[in-house]
């Protein structure tokens, strides 16, 4: 499908041209020797490809990060800045005795020392864990005592609600590093001032020679189908990052870019921050929340020209209607791309209605650590399919046979399970203390990534549902993302998840939940209208037999729909592990 673009003030031809040829003549050894390493062949450092190399050349004195804080305030730090402030960090780490490897944690909100904890870790070769900010002491705790926590860098009212009553629980935890409230000078008992420590700290920082397999970032997954992982990348991850900053992005040299996820997940960290500076971006920081009128101002004012965003926020802003968005005009934006859960049809178009250009799906999760499959900038979108693998990733359909033999199917538009083959720079190498658990994710030199896909004769990946949400009735197999795209094309629908229901006859019904665009109200009309709409849709084989209406569906903190819960309480079963579950509780 041809969509329609408007122009934009700052066209690009995109980086990606052909994709076929590119598929072709793609190595990851010739994109390593194109990122270069450390001087002197000292091997190759994540924060060195995302900043020293351009702080140390002409480029020293452009836009790194631009901040923009909650209440108004804005900082700038160029490449320069951020290559200095990242170097005392790590001669702070050097002088509290951290030593390679040991884990650096962060629990804070989108503030700058968030960014220069995390380059600063990596220069210094320790292993940079973020903790998103919204949780609650119990999953903080766990996370820090899995994973050995040697220091901590978080802010004083974080510090004085969520750690001091866990602290005698972690015995590892050597050095909480304080960032003020308001970012002002701290002096809390057990704590060191992270300002004051920085001050002291000198700003050279010599980068030791670093192996590509080094370990680098700690990020613990979603935790969507249960108890979250503690997934390991190494160094040589940049590889990866920059690669698909580049392609699928779509990142030139002096973009502004905007990925609005959080640290506390992959995303925020290999989009949020590694991947935009390795291709020398202005990246937007904002430290508050999505609220739809800030949003679109921010996008209009700071001139975005590369957008990364999710399903969820995609859905919020939809709710809120066009009207809001019509006050505004995007000149500069360019490129539009979404992560993190399926994204339906009607989310891509909405991105046509509302900005003249459609969404475009990438795929990956936190064990791939980078972009695997992708609507690059050049190709044709195909609302509703996550896109072709990334030249240099092969994908495939897998069915699991027995004795841990994997089959290949080739033939296209047959569901089975998406599965890579192992060899791209961001793989995970393991789940921290999960050693079984990772193993389990390999057979037959295929990693499985517990997601089921289609792929069409034109090597499109159709999403069908995780593994663990496939709804079997009747001798079918229901992908609930088939069903929920259905309810999604309903106007009063902002949201909607399917799950499977015991039933003795079928064996599992389809129930659907949903929620409302703003301007509908819930009713038994409504209900009886929806269900009447995705049979029309769907058949009656697939259409949902039960439906409710929630005011919100339950997600987690990263913004995925958590099905497992909603089957768990419709079936009056123990919630499981809710860890991550959004309760709207302020952080
Ligand atoms: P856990 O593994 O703890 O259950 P999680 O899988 O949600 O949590 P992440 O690694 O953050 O944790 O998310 C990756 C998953 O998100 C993918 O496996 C997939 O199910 C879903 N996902 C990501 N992007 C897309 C996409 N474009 N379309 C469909 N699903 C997606
Ligand atoms: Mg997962």
């Amino acid at each position: 499908m041809h969509l329609f673009k408007t122009r934009s003030a700052d066209e690009r031809a995109p980086n990606l041209v052909d994709y076929e040829a590119e598929r072709a003549t793609f190595s990851w050894a010739a994109e390593r020797a194109e990122l270069g390493g450390l001087p002197d062949g000292r091997g190759l450092n994540i924060a060195y490809a995302a900043v020293d190399r351009h702080a140390d050349g002409p480029y020293a004195d452009r836009i790194a990060l631009r901040w923009l804080g909650r209440d108004g305030a804005r900082e700038d730090l160029s490449y320069a800045r951020l290559a200095e402030q990242s170097s005392r960090f790590a001669n702070v780490l050097a002088a509290l005795g951290v030593l390679p490897g040991e884990r650096v944690f962060t629990l804070a909100g989108r503030i700058p020392e968030l960014y220069v904890a995390a380059l600063g870790t990596l220069k210094r070769q320790a292993i940079f864990s973020p903790l998103f900010a919204a949780f609650g002491p119990e999953p903080i705790r766990t996370r820090m005592a899995l994973a050995g926590a040697r220091v901590l860098v978080t802010t004083q009212r974080l510090y004085e609600r969520k750690i001091v009553q866990i602290r005698d629980t972690l015995p590892s935890l050597d050095y909480v590093l304080l960032v003020g409230d308001d970012r002002r000078p701290t002096a809390v008992p057990g704590t060191l001032d992270l300002g004051w420590l920085m001050t002291a700290a000198s700003p050279h920082w010599t980068i030791e020679a670093t192996r590509p397999e080094t370990p680098a970032l700690l990020h613990f997954t979603s935790g969507t189908t249960g108890t979250p992982k503690g997934a390991l990348h190494v160094h040589d991850a940049v590889v990866m990052h920059h690669v698909t900053g580049r392609l699928a992005l779509d990142l030139h040299p002096d973009d502004v870019y905007w990925c609005t996820a959080d640290p506390g997940w992959v995303t925020g960290t290999s989009y949020g921050i590694i991947a935009p500076l390795t291709n020398r971006v202005t990246m937007i920081v904002d430290e508050a929340d999505l609220d739809v009128e800030r949003w679109y101002d921010l996008l209009e004012r700071e001139q975005v020209n590369v957008w990364y965003t999710a399903p969820t926020a995609i859905r919020m802003l939809a709710k809120a209607g066009l009207a809001p968005v019509r006050r505004h005009r995007f000149p500069h934006l360019r490129f539009l791309a979404s992560v993190g859960e399926p994204l339906d049809r009607e989310g891509v178009l909405w991105g046509v209605e509302a900005f003249g250009r459609p969404f475009h799906d990438n795929w990956w999760q936190t064990e791939t650590g980078g972009i695997a499959i992708a609507n690059f900038a050049s190709m044709e979108v195909r609302p509703g399919s996550m896109g072709r693998a990334l030249p240099g990733i092969d994908a495939a359909i897998v069915r699991r046979g027995a004795g841990g033999h994997v089959e290949l199917i080739r033939e296209p538009d047959v569901q089975g399970e998406l599965a890579l083959r192992p060899g791209w720079p961001s793989m995970f190498r393991r789940y921290w203390d999960a050693a079984e658990r990772y193993s389990r994710c390999f057979a037959d030199g295929w990693y499985l990534s517990g997601d089921l896909a289609r792929r069409d004769a034109d090597g499109y990946f159709w999403f069908v549902g995780r593994a663990d949400d496939v709804i079997k009735s009747a001798g079918h197999l229901i992908g609930p993302f088939e069903v929920e795209s259905a309810l999604l094309a309903h106007r009063a629908v902002a949201e909607a998840a399917a799950i499977g229901k015991p039933d003795p006859v079928a064996g599992n019904l389809v129930k659907a939940f949903v929620s409302l665009k703003d301007g509908f109200v819930a009713s038994p009309e409504l209900e009886r209208e929806l269900l009447g709409f995705s049979r029309a849709r769907l058949g009656p084989a697939v259409a949902p037999r039960e439906l409710t209406i929630l005011p919100a569906l339950p997600r987690t903190r990263s913004g995925k729909i958590m099905r497992r819960l909603l089957r768990a309480r419709e079936l009056g079963l123990p919630d499981g592990d809710t860890s991550t579950l959004e309760t709207g509780a302020p952080s």
